[in-house]
């Protein structure tokens, strides 16, 4: 991935913070909005400000890059480091959900990762089966 800031393509092991920041649209035009920016540019944005902003840590649940996030701000449920994770993560989703019953053979999308019926309509017909 690259800092949203800098541009600098970041090593997959380094980390990343992900705060607010400005990104430049022309000579005068800046825009406020959240990003992922280096180390370095963290620091340079720090300098800049009064509040200084603390960070907790996390890691980011696709590529295990660690990811620094404003401390007492609401944690995202999933934690990734930049756009790009973001829609890896989304797309996992789509397909790991998606399952065929054992029972009726239908595809339907699950929403436990154990699950293997449709309904539970049909996890009792298995059952009763069974016996
Ligand atoms: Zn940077
Ligand atoms: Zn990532
Ligand atoms: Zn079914």
């Amino acid at each position: 991935m690259k800092c949203d800031n800098c541009q600098r393509e970041l090593t997959a092991s380094e980390p990343v913070y992900r705060r607010r920041t400005r990104k430049k649209f022309g000579p005068y035009t800046r825009i406020a909005y959240n990003g992922s920016v280096c180390q370095s540019c963290n620091d340079e944005f720090d300098r800049h400000s009064y509040n200084k902003q603390s960070f907790s840590k996390y890691r980011c649940k696709i590529c295990d890059r660690p990811v620094f996030w404003r401390a007492g701000r609401k944690v995202v449920k999933h934690m990734v480091c930049s756009d790009e994770c973001a829609a890896k993560a989304h797309r996992a989703n789509k397909t790991s959900t998606k399952r065929i019953c054992e029972n009726c053979n239908e595809s339907f999308l699950a929403k436990r990762k154990d699950a293997k019926y449709c309904s539970p309509k049909c996890r009792q017909a298995a059952r009763r089966s069974r016996q």
